[in-house]
């Protein structure tokens, strides 16, 4: 697995994404919330859980990750092994709505961090900053994004949300 997770910057997120899942045998229900989950690699689960829970784990491989945000399981697999929100070493993008929490875990950039300068700039300049990044070799996402994946889906989405919530706000003001 060299040059990371994004194969050229002019990838969109979506193909970013279903590159990774490609490499997987399909989709896998959460035995908690029914929801099909995604295959991740040990390597993930191992460095995202805390230390306790990946010996617990001891030798279990071929989890998905689950994404359902009100579903308290972050991984699991078919042998009903799972690793929950509360033993993981980082909140999950997906499963905490917190504004500390990363939506990029591989430059740290947060809901707060993305909103800010959307607050301070009108624009946010966060997607192209990682793309050069990625390009750059830079990125890990396999062991510091939760989902094992590239953010930019989620970043995407972040800065959306933030820019309609500034809009949102200014219509009020001005109404
Ligand atoms: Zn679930």
């Amino acid at each position: 697995m060299s040059g990371g997770c994004c194969p050229s910057p002019q990838d969109t997120p979506k193909s970013c994404e279903s590159k990774t899942a490609a490499s997987g045998s399909g989709d896998h229900a959460c035995f908690l919330c029914g929801k099909n989950g995604k295959r991740v690699g040990r390597e993930t689960v191992q460095a995202l859980a805390n230390p306790d829970s990946v010996a617990r784990l001891g030798s279990a491989d071929g989890f998905f990750f689950c994404a359902t945000s009100d579903c308290e399981v972050v991984y699991f697999n078919g042998d009903g092994t799972a690793v929950r929100t509360g033993e993981m070493r980082a909140p999950v993008f997906q499963k905490d709505a917190g504004s500390d929490v990363p939506v990029c875990y591989c430059f740290n950039h947060t809901r707060r961090s993305i909103a800010a300068e959307i607050a301070r700039t009108g624009k946010s300049t966060v997607l192209d900053d990682i793309k050069q990044k990625v390009k750059a070799g830079l990125c890990a996402c396999e062991t510091t994004n939760p989902q094992g994946t590239c953010c930019l889906g989620n970043v995407g989405q972040a800065v959306r949300a933030a820019l309609e919530r500034l809009s949102t706000a200014k219509g009020a003001m001005t109404s």
